[in-house]
């Protein structure tokens, strides 16, 4: 007997140039939302850009938060306790975006994504965790119900925040032979197309390096189509497998160890050089990833990151405590090992 199904969630609408800011309104009528929404933003984002948003909202009610934290979430749940909003426009860079997916995940309503930076795949996925001391609140939640993402603005974010994002469409590329060896090792669940997409997705993204620069509208561009393909290919699979392995366990590591040091996408793309290593060997790709993060200006060493050498060794020999995933870290991998992998790469 048959027996296997799929229950796929998509953004419906995604709206991906220069400009498209100004077609938020259509994009929200086009769902046929009720109820008042609640914009979810930051100080800066919402200086940038959040009367433009507002202007085309019914009745807007704005929550500011300063980061991503559990506090953070509980604010937005507080003011959304006085409003009852119908959806959740989240507004900002990966900071308030997390926020408002985990508040619109306890709140039982959907959310919108207006990014104003391409910095990593959370912008188009419904999946974030966010640190609280010395746990994770993580959510696997639908994604968002449409993506605005107004290459304008994406254009005029900070250059490291768009090389981040590069980085962590990069760093798909181990993710996904994390995914495959815990089909082989673990009979995990795997998705062909999931996994096909989110490595041409990389594929794509690296052959168009030439084109990643600063000051160049077209960056933005091709790093949030990269960014939202990734998206899909996570909710093809229906898990952040696609683009999440051994790396993402490294940067979550280095979060907790040397907190605020660096981008989560430039911790991930030095992540996925070592663990490449830790697939294949000398013989491997690492140097292809190490050479596409450098050509896009991304750090591929620990002193890029701001982090000691020592800092960087106990993430990776740690990593794998983090959660119940199988990566290539399976069991851990011994100091002595992890410093031969840093220094046989040049991360160390
Ligand atoms: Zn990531």
């Amino acid at each position: 007997m048959f027996e296997k199904s799929t229950w796929i969630t998509l953004p419906r609408n995604v709206l991906l140039g220069h400009g498209v800011l100004e077609d938020l309104g259509a994009a929200l009528e086009d769902l046929y939302l009720t109820g008042r929404p609640l914009v979810v933003t930051s100080p800066t984002p919402n200086e940038l850009a959040g009367d433009r948003v507002r202007a085309q909202l019914t009745d807007p009610e704005t929550a500011v938060v300063d980061d991503a934290s559990f506090a953070a979430v509980e604010e937005v749940v507080d003011v959304a306790e006085a409003v009852d909003p119908g959806y959740l426009v989240a507004l900002g860079g990966g900071k308030p975006i997390d926020t408002a997916k985990m508040a619109a995940h306890r709140l039982g309503v959907g959310f919108v994504s207006v990014p104003t930076a391409a910095s990593h795949d959370g912008i188009v996925s419904g999946r974030s965790s966010i640190p609280e001391g010395d746990t994770r609140h993580s959510v696997a939640a639908d994604p968002p119900l449409a993506v605005v993402a107004d290459t304008e603005l994406l254009a005029d974010a900070p250059w490291e925040l768009t090389t981040a994002g590069c980085a962590d469409i990069i760093s798909n590329y181990t993710a996904v032979k994390d995914w495959r060896l815990a089909r082989r090792l673990r009979n995990v669940e795997y998705s062909e197309y999931a996994g096909a997409l989110s490595e041409m997705t990389a594929e794509l993204l690296v052959a168009s390096a030439d084109s990643i620069k600063p000051g160049l509208e077209e960056s933005s561009w091709l790093v949030a189509k990269a960014l939202v393909s990734s998206g899909v290919a996570m909710s093809i699979a229906g898990s952040s497998r696609p683009a999440s392995g051994a790396e993402h366990l490294i940067s979550h590591q280095l979060d907790r160890i040397a907190p605020g040091k660096a981008l989560h996408g430039h911790q991930v793309g030095v992540g996925s050089i070592l663990t490449e290593y830790l697939h294949s060997g000398e013989e491997g790709e690492w140097r292809s990833i190490r050479d596409a993060l450098a050509s896009i200006d991304a750090p591929t060493t620990a002193a890029e990151l701001g982090v000691t050498d020592e800092e960087l060794i106990r993430a990776l020999t740690t990593a794998h405590e983090i959660r119940d995933r199988y990566t290539i870290l399976a069991g851990g991998v011994t100091e002595a090992a992890a410093i031969e992998t840093a220094t046989a790469t040049d991360v160390i």
